[in-house]
């Protein structure tokens, strides 16, 4: 009994793992968001798949494990990483009473990765990584976090930094860290990286990033006292003597 939990990279197949196209190709059903399915149609056509709503992850990875104890051989699909914000951990969580069934984590390129690339190389050196959402984590827990990173001079990347609630996450998120970095702060975001749909991405200063109006299909990109910009492009300086 086995389910992988794939990352499918950004979006362009180009980008998804070998090994992630030779699980999908493999597994008798695929389980995953609806708009990741359109992903990899040439690699899920003709098998069972369930695909759920945006917010049915807890219903998805419970039917994973159901088709497992089939006996079926199940992938559970999620963009960039599936142990970065995505469903590897809860199927971790809900399989806990089931050791028989093995989960293997296929890696997959996440978001921060891509929208660095496109960027430039602004993680080159120490980083954070924070999700804005407060749909699981209580924004007091995330300002806390914030806080702590830009504290420390960390470059911090930020995911989900839209929600469909609040349209002020990223203006708040300037706010603090504003309170320890210089308003002229090199920062970036990136939106639908790697997509068929064309990327779209923007460097700018903190100040102006606080002004930005983002969507929840953006990475940003706070740098920190070492990054530059350099002919256009997003850039952490590790140190080295050039
Ligand atoms: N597991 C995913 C992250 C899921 S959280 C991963 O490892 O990449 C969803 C957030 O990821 C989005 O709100 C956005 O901030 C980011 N994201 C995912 N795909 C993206 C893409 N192609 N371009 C830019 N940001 C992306």
């Amino acid at each position: 009994m086995k389910i992988f939990a794939i990352g499918l990279g950004p979006g362009d197949p180009a980008y998804l793992a070998p090994r992630a196209r030779l699980a999908i190709s493999e597994s008798q059903v695929v389980v995953g968001y609806t708009g990741y399915m359109g992903m990899v149609a040439d690699l899920v056509e003709g098998k069972e798949c369930i695909s759920t709503g945006m917010r049915g992850e807890a219903a998805r990875c419970q039917s994973a494990i159901e088709e497992a104890l089939k006996g079926k051989l199940v992938s559970v699909i999620c963009s960039g990483d599936a142990g970065i914000y995505g469903m590897a951990s809860l199927l971790y969580e809900l399989a806990a009473q089931h050791p028989e069934i093995e989960i293997e984590v296929v890696p997959g390129i996440t978001a921060a990765a891509s929208a660095a690339a496109i960027l430039g190389s602004p993680l080159t050196n120490d980083f954070a990584v924070i999700s804005l959402s407060d749909l699981l984590t209580p924004w007091a827990v995330i300002e806390k976090r914030l806080r702590a990173c830009s504290q420390g001079d960390l470059v911090i990347c930020l995911y989900n930094p839209q929600s469909k609630k609040r349209n002020d996450h990223l203006k708040r998120a300037c706010a603090i860290v504003l309170e320890h970095q210089p308003g002229q702060t090199n920062c970036g975001y990136v939106r639908n990286a790697y997509r068929a749909e064309g990327s779209q991405s923007q460097i700018c200063t903190l100040d102006e990033l606080s002004r930005a109006e983002v969507d929840m299909f953006t990475t940003v990109i706070i740098g920190n006292s070492g990054t530059r910009v350099i002919n256009n492009k997003l850039v952490t300086v590790r140190g080295y003597a050039v």
